[in-house]
């Protein structure tokens, strides 16, 4: 569904991802996980084009990202970026219905279906009781939560999500979750969730990706790849494993203080 061929980008004076090989089908979910600063924001920004290219070829669904006409890529993939942020102060309802652009003529011309399915994912979201509310004047999480909406509204077949669970509280961490499994398991749609949460990841997705110095260093099942000798090379920690006695997923330990 995505292919990327010898992938290098960044910005103008640093090239921060280098030469990246990557393929994902229809009906993935996966995680990128890596340290600060390792590229998981500039990878994912580069694949619906949102980042220029350095060198290689993204493709999705077949076609070269140059031979995407920009609204029509719009309905198929969707990226929460990780800092979303506004020139001007919208309504959540505005906001939110921003996220059906691909699917009309005019900015102004949105039809009763558009309307319809936003008061859907607003209601999905937990945000139906704000939808009035102006998206300055929202909690952290709330904010996040309407990001995720925009995204829902476009109806893409592939979700790109960046630490969109970093404000959560652990209710809508774990509903949200949910929801996005959801849609990834009955819809077959692809799922790309870029996170410092390896615990949620380790649970919910079936692939984890490792990403280091701006190279894919692991990539394989929750069980293969987290391990204690993968978490020292990316992390530089020794850090314990357990496993959660429920899923039988890895489950990482915090060590608690230490004095030295
Ligand atoms: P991650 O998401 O893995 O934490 P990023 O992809 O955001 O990392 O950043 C990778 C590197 O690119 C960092 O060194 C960062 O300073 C740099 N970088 C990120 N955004 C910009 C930007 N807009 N302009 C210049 N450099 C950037
Ligand atoms: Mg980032």
């Amino acid at each position: 569904m995505i292919n990327l061929e010898k992938v290098s980008a960044g910005y103008l004076h640093q090239e921060v991802i280098h030469a990246v090989d990557l393929k994902f089908e229809a009906g993935e979910f996966c995680a990128i996980l890596g340290p600060n600063g390792a590229g998981k924001s500039t990878l994912l920004k580069a694949i619906p084009g949102y980042l220029s290219r350095s060198a290689g070829e993204i493709s999705i669904m077949h076609k070269t990202l140059e031979q995407w006409k920009r609204k029509e890529l719009a309905k198929k993939i969707s990226l929460i970026p990780q800092d979303f942020q506004l020139q001007f102060d919208f309504t959540v309802t505005d906001l939110v219905l921003m996220g059906r652009f691909p699917y009309t003529n005019s900015l102004q011309n949105y039809s009763h279906k558009d309307k319809s399915k936003v008061n859907e994912v607003l209601k999905l979201l937990d945000l139906y009781k704000y939808k009035n509310k102006m998206f300055s004047q929202l909690s952290g999480g709330e904010k996040q939560r309407v990001s995720i909406a925009r995204a829902l509204v476009q109806e893409t077949d592939v979700i790109l999500m960046d630490e969109s669970f970093s404000h959560l509280d652990i209710n809508h961490q774990i509903e949200i979750m949910n929801i996005i499994t959801g849609i990834n398991r009955q819809l077959g749609k692809l799922i790309i969730l870029v996170s410092h949460n390896i615990n949620l990841a380790a649970e919910y997705c079936d692939r984890i990706i490792f990403i280091k110095d701006g190279r894919i260093s692991k990539d394989g099942k929750p069980l293969e790849i987290i391990n204690k000798a993968n978490l020292q090379e990316i992390y530089g920690m020794e850090l314990e494993i357990a496993k959660n006695p429920v899923s039988q997923k890895p489950y990482l330990l915090y060590p608690g203080y230490e004095e030295k």
